[in-house]
């Protein structure tokens, strides 16, 4: 007997045709003698429609730019896993199963309080695990959980994928199947490059990489939860048979693990090739060449909580001026450009220059740290079909590439055949 977490994701409880097809995945665990906690995501394009709807409320009389309560955003975006957890409850027990929902303020999930991107600091799982031995299932709202300020908080786009890795550390479970509408992990997103193969094991350093560069397989913070806590996570498809032969293998589940890279016998030297759309690029012309001119930068741009990426700062040719050049998602654009103008003075720049639409693609490896020529190869395959290269980051197993948007799927599926990961 095991103790399992099995996670669906939005696609895989789209309607209840499918949610009962869920369902038959938990009774082929729960058949199999193991103590079960489910973790479910909204139907798809449920939170889509309800981040929408807040975004559409009136804005707060007076107020500039910040729309609205995050704590009201976090109360209605955090019902759509209510109901699907409850739909999955009601399927189990009409199939003679012992359920029962949990949201995450009755188990409780404590997370601190950046509400719209909390995260998890606590979970006290005592009562699920009492009941789970008693032989009931837990059917866990993934995505939410219980603020500081006793609110409910949600833990960012995705985070349901964090919700179980994070449950099935708390209750110690054996395993954490993380289901979704791709039997795995694969080279490179398969609705890009059909030539993607499906990985068997990936390491939890790449799959990291992997997820923040762009692959939205997993919730970054689910494979920081799994690296630290060891949980053992597979990614694996619901729309397989659930009573297809080796659905149910204890040790071998059909999907991806994801693992210590010493797990990893056959290491290839580029895993996979991820991409990440919506990049803008800021460039301030004629800089001041001193120090402290980049704390006066990326402070201001941190204290608004912008994300800045990719940075690169020209060399000063006369020691004096300089040209700085970094990368914001594009939604940040507006915000960015407006606390620039306001720290112009501080800053010291002539001209500030934006482009929108910008996409990265990045190479991703753990036998980078050991190969010269990997970034060579890129950049010869992307110069060959004319793509032009706007800006390069590099770390000890990953490049990442700036490219205008309409080459992307162009620039994936050249890095991806120029490093031969279509071929078996
Ligand atoms: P869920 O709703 O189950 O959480 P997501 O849409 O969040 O599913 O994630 C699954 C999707 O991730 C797949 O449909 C696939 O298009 C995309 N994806 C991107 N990169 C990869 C990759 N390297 N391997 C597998 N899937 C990937
Ligand atoms: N429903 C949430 C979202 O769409 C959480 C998740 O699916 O993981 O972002
Ligand atoms: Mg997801």
């Amino acid at each position: 007997m095991a103790r399992i977490v099995m996670k669906f994701g939005g696609t895989s409880v789209a309607d209840l045709d499918r949610i009962k097809n869920v369902a038959r995945h938990v009774k082929r665990e729960v058949d199999a003698g193991h103590e079960v906690a489910v973790v479910v995501s909204a139907m798809s394009g449920k939170t889509n429609e309800l981040v929408g709807w807040v975004q559409n409320t009136p804005k707060v009389a007076g107020a500039d730019h910040s729309i609205y309560d995050a704590r009201e955003y976090d109360a209605v975006v955090a019902s759509g896993e209510q109901v699907t957890s409850g739909l999955l409850a009601i399927a189990l027990q009409a199939m003679g199963i012992n359920a029962r929902s949990w949201q995450g303020w009755q188990i409780p999930i404590r997370t601190d309080n950046a509400h719209g991107a909390a995260r998890i600091l606590e979970i006290d799982g005592g009562e699920m695990v009492r009941r789970m031995q008693e032989g009931q299932v837990a059917v866990v709202a993934g995505f939410q959980g219980l603020g500081p300020d006793n609110r409910v908080s949600t833990l960012g786009r995705g985070g349901s994928d964090t919700s179980a890795v994070a449950i099935a550390a708390a209750v110690k479970a054996d395993r954490c199947d993380i289901y979704t509408d791709v039997d795995g992990v694969y080279t490179t997103d398969p609705r890009i490059e059909p030539k993607a193969r499906r990985l068997k094991k990936i390491a939890f350093e790449e799959m990291l990489e992997m997820a923040s560069l762009g692959a939205k397989v997993l919730q970054v913070r689910s494979v920081e939860l799994a690296m630290v806590f060891k949980v053992r996570t597979f990614v694996r498809s619901s729309f397989e048979d659930p009573d297809a032969p080796g659905m149910g293998d204890l040790l071998n589940p059909p999907g991806t693990l994801i693992c210590d890279e010493e797990e990893i016998v056959e290491q290839e030297v580029v895993t996979g090739i991820a991409y990440a759309k919506d990049e803008a690029q800021i460039s301030l012309r004629r800089l001041a060449d001193r120090p402290g001119v980049s704390a006066a930068i990326f402070g201001p741009l941190a204290e608004s909580h912008i994300n800045v990426d990719m940075i690169v700062q020209n060399i000063s040719e006369d020691g004096s001026k300089t040209d700085m050049t970094f990368t914001v998602p594009s939604g940040d654009v507006e915000k960015a450009l407006r606390v620039l103008g306001e720290n112009k003075d501080k800053i010291g720049y002539d001209v500030i220059q934006n482009e929108s639409g910008l996409v990265k693609v990045s190479v991703i490896g753990i036998g980078m740290r050991s190969h010269a020529g990997v970034a060579a190869t890129a950049f010869r395959a992307l110069a060959e079909k004319g793509i032009n290269i706007k800006a390069i980051t590099t770390s000890e197993i990953k490049i990442s590439i700036l490219i205008d948007g309409p080459y992307a799927e162009l620039a994936v599926r050249t890095l991806h055949s120029c490093y031969g990961l279509d071929k078996s």
